[in-house]
């Protein structure tokens, strides 16, 4: 997908294009809630968008833009609906490419069956015993309907190439919606939803029999500081850098994901406990050991550092309390003087 609007007001043309946002809002007189922020950053963004044309519409009419037309522009332009409405639209186009393609191969069918009765009043003629104009008759017959018969085929052929290339690139949008319902905009990790689906998945499995299952929180220490000194833009940076950490680290079977702000999370089945912790001791001691540069200004940074917590699933336990015994192993770390690993199952039993 090409850029949009969440990835232009995390570059150069932020405020640019923040700030053209507010001014079109002030000639067209709006009030600069939050929503129509959102809405003028798109439009002035692309003033020719579905939405930008919406808005204009509004403005060449002189509607009001009252808090109700907003919620409207929002509910039909802003992508929130939009990843539903481009796999709904995909699954309609798809529904309908399959039905045409049924028809015509009815069509088809029907072509056929005409055409065999063709040959059979044909044979019956012949066995009759015909005379030279009606046996010329009879073959033009045979020509005519072989003809037909024949474009029929080579419509039906071009129509099901046509359908293969419309199918193949609606199963392309399909994929793409769904990679972007399952990915983190900012690191390209898996985001939380998609998390909480694999995690669920692999707790069944582990319950099955099929090995461990180990969850690990990090959470990146003093990340507010270093966002007040160094500024969000930077914040992002040392965002993306840690998550290609964890995505190198990450690969399948095992998974990372952006749990949420600074948090990350990560899942290893089959694994044991030796091999988790050395894995994670790697990548905490590589996103330590990086001295990290400002992009901006080259500007050295220093480190960052992680804290983890590590614990394993227990027989019959549900995702929330292995998370929360995660989460405990977690601030057991921080408490403890961050940048370290701790595991909840050498922890002092729960209060
Ligand atoms: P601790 O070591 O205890 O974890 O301290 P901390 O400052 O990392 O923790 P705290 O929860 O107080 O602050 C988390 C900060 O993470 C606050 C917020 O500004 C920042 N943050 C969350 N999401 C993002 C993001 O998407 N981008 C940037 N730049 N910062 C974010
Ligand atoms: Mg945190
Ligand atoms: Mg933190």
């Amino acid at each position: 997908m090409a850029e949009d609007v969440e990835t232009t007001i995390r570059g150069p043309q932020a405020y640019s294009l923040a700030a053209r946002a507010l001014q079109l809002m002030q000639e067209a007189q709006v009030w600069p809630t939050a929503l129509n922020y959102e809405l003028w950053l798109h439009y002035a963004r692309q003033p020719d968008g579905k939405l930008g044309r919406a808005i204009q519409d509004l403005l060449e009419f002189k509607t009001p833009i009252t808090e109700a037309v907003s919620e409207q522009l929002a509910a039909d332009h802003l992508p929130r609906g939009g990843l539903q409405d481009q796999i709904k639209d995909a699954s309609e186009a798809l529904g309908r490419e399959l039905a045409a393609v049924s028809q015509a191969v009815e069509a088809a069918q029907r072509n056929q069956a005409a055409y065999g009765k063709t040959l059979e009043g044909a044979s019956q003629g012949l066995t009759a015993g015909a005379e030279a104009p009606a046996f010329k008759a009879l073959v033009d017959t045979l020509a005519a309907a072989t003809k037909k018969v024949q474009s029929h085929s080579k419509t039906l052929e071009q129509r099901l190439a046509a359908t293969t290339t419309e199918v193949d690139v609606l199963r392309n949008r399909l994929e793409e919606a769904r990679r972007d319902a399952t990915t983190d905009g900012l690191t390209q990790l898996s985001n939380r939803k998609s998390f909480d689906e694999h995690f669920e998945r692999l707790r069944g499995l582990s319950q099955n029999g099929r090995g461990p299952l180990t969850l690990a929180l990090l959470d990146i220490d003093h990340f507010k500081k270093f966002n007040d000194t160094w500024g969000h833009q930077t914040g992002d940076q040392v965002l993306r850098f840690v998550a290609s950490v964890l995505a190198r680290h990450g690969k399948s079977p095992r998974f990372a994901a952006r749990y949420g702000g600074e948090e990350f999370a990560m899942l290893f089945a089959g694994e044991n406990p030796v091999q988790v912790m050395s894995a994670l001791e790697t990548i905490r001691e590589e996103i330590a050991g990086r001295v990290l540069k400002r992009r901006s200004t080259n500007e050295d940074l220093g480190a960052v550092t992680i804290s983890m917590g590590v614990a394993v699933l227990r027989t019959g336990e549900k995702c929330a309390s292995l998370t929360e015994r995660a989460d405990a192993a977690l601030y057991s770390s921080k408490r403890n003087g961050r940048n370290r690993v701790s595991n909840a199952e050498s922890l002092p039993a729960a209060a």
